[in-house]
């Protein structure tokens, strides 16, 4: 693949994960984003150890350090207010981080690691 030029349309996550993994393999990438800023949606997102695990592989650990939390613990809950306490600390101890971050914040990342290539 080392040469191939290739477009990659949206700018999100899964475009700009996409974008890094495709310009790790040799090609020459553009994204192309039809948003000229992306705006906060006021939610953080949980990367969870498979996802952080490519994130820290494609150089992004730092900025998943900076920003992340590890939640030891968290709680599935149903409607009828039964709750089932999910322990974290394995997958925290296999230090995959499990980061709670905004979206936007993993895109942008990912364009600057891209730009800067
Ligand atoms: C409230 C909320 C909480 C969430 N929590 C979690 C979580 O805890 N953990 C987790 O893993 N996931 C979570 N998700 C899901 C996760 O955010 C999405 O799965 C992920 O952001 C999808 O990324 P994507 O790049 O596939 O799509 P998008 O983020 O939708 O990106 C697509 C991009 O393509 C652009 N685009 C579309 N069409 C064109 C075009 N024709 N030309 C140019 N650009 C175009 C759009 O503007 C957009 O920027 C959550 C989502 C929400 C809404």
């Amino acid at each position: 693949m080392s040469g191939l030029r290739v477009a990659v349309i949206g700018g999100g996550i899964g475009g700009c994960v996409a974008a890094l993994a495709l310009q790790r393999a040799g090609c020459i990438v553009d994204v192309y984003e039809q948003v000229p800023v992306k705006g906060e949606v006021g939610a953080g997102i949980q990367i969870l150890p498979n996802a952080s695990r490519l994130l820290n592989a494609y150089g992004l650990a730092q900025q998943l350090e900076a920003i992340g939390v590890r939640p030891s613990m968290t709680e599935a809950r149903r409607w009828d207010e039964f709750t089932a306490p999910i322990c974290l600390a394995s997958s925290a101890a296999r230090s995959h981080r499990i980061a709670c971050t905004w979206g936007g914040d993993v895109s942008a990342w990912c364009s600057t690691t891209i730009a800067s290539k």
